[in-house]
């Protein structure tokens, strides 16, 4: 099985992805490229599979998915792979020279030194041009992978000196049948892969974990419900303490969840690392960080390390903070769904539900509102997830949104 097997719905790309591996070594490969998707599509996935068939051992089909080079990149292990996520909200100026100094490193066992940007829209455009002069004039052994969900997340100065590569939204089915192939109920995997919108890795963790499917069915059935202004900011508290409860869940068992959104499916955007519970002084990795340094649990920190314990608190909460969004704007993005199954329906659309499993309450919400109030319900939940992404608080977005829900004779 090639390494571009992997990628699930985006034949094309993987066809554009094995004519650009054989000309590694040669002039006309580019060492600066985008990869654009939707979140979920698969983007830093696609990037890795490049990435591998790079590296390949292989000689005639580059990417094989079989010698050592390949099985270490895709798993996020070779010595000369850089992969950068956000921790926090932002890519730092500091992170991204960091990642500029490591391009001039040569390559200790592969081919190239490949740095990986998982999301490169998160970088200010300051940063940015800290990033541009690396990726103006790379050393012969350096490539630059930068993913972002749209051509328009990264300046046109970034645009134009990367080869770009587009990912689709794959069907529905094919998310489906790869749960199918994964042991899951083919009813199931469907219902669960319209219900994620095709984003593989959330469809995955529909599957896998119990509560993750309860918390998406009582998020709608809060929506669904809602019916006056009292009822709206009630729903959105309970939203709230879902969410909540999820994340600390997630901190108790990082194991399960582990599975379910980090290297397995490299094909998500979301963060891979897991989220802790609310306080830093219980975090695990702050108490392992606190080992390393030769602090004993409850002793007080030394003066000359305070800083640097600081410094982690930091990140830590910089990166619970993303997540908490992150889980916001998945819950947005859940509701745009249903009020788009509503309109589709009130157009009398021949396209599949993405909620099937909500088809009675979507069809009711239909007959007792008209089209103009759909697409108003959706440009709500649009300017919603605008205000959180423009750092707006998370409550009062939340609330006014749900009121903006609300049936409206
Ligand atoms: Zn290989």
């Amino acid at each position: 099985m090639s390494v571009f097997d992997s990628l699930i719905g985006q034949a094309a790309v993987c066809r554009q992805l094995e004519r650009a591996a054989c000309e590694r070594g040669t002039a006309a490969m580019s060492h600066a490229w985008l990869f654009t998707g939707p979140p979920g599509s698969g983007r830093s996935l696609a990037a890795r599979a490049l990435a591998a068939a790079l590296q390949c051992e292989t000689t005639d089909s580059p990417g094989c998915g079989q010698c050592h080079q390949c099985r270490t990149v895709m798993s996020g292990n070779h010595p000369d792979l850089t992969l950068m996520n956000a921790e926090g909200v932002t890519i730092t100026v500091e992170e991204t020279r960091a990642l500029v100094g490591e391009s001039y490193e040569s390559p200790s066992s592969g081919r190239y030194r490949i740095i990986i940007v998982e999301d490169a829209d998160r970088m200010s455009e300051r940063t940015t041009n800290v990033l541009l002069k690396a990726i103006e004039e790379p050393p012969a052994f350096t490539v630059w992978m930068l993913c972002t969900p749209s051509l328009d997340d990264v300046l046109p100065t970034i645009r134009s000196r990367c080869r770009h590569v587009g990912l689709v939204v794959p069907p529905a089915e094919d998310v489906a049948q790869l749960l199918v192939s994964q042991g899951v109920d083919p009813q199931q995997a469907l219902v669960a892969a319209r219900a994620a919108q095709s984003h593989i890795g959330r469809a995955r963790g529909l599957v896998r974990d119990a509560g993750v499917w309860e918390d998406r069915q009582q998020v709608v059935r809060e929506a669904v419900s809602v019916r006056g202004v009292g009822d709206a900011v009630y729903a959105a508290a309970n939203i709230m303490e879902i969410l909540d409860n999820a994340t600390k869940r997630e901190a108790d068992s990082p194991s399960s969840l582990r599975g379910a959104s980090d290297a397995s499916d490299a094909a998500t955007s979301s963060p891979t690392k897991q989220s802790r519970g609310k306080k830093n002084a219980d975090d695990p990795e702050l108490a392992e960080f606190k080992r390393q340094l030769g602090i004993a649990e409850g002793q007080n920190v030394p003066s000359a390390l305070r800083k640097q314990v600081r410094d982690f608190e930091e990140k830590l909460k910089k990166r619970q903070k993303r997540q908490s969004r992150d889980s916001l704007d998945r819950v947005m993005i859940d509701l745009l769904s249903v009020y788009r199954d509503v309109l589709i329906v009130q157009l009398g659309g021949e396209v599949d539900l993405m909620n099937i499993d909500f088809e009675s309450d979507i069809r009711r919400i239909a007959a007792e509102s008209t089209p103009e109030q759909s697409v108003r319900r959706i440009e709500a939940i649009g300017q919603a997830r605008e205000r959180l992404a423009g750092n707006g608080a998370p409550l009062l977005t939340l609330e006014a949104m749900m009121v903006a829900l609300r049936p409206q004779g």
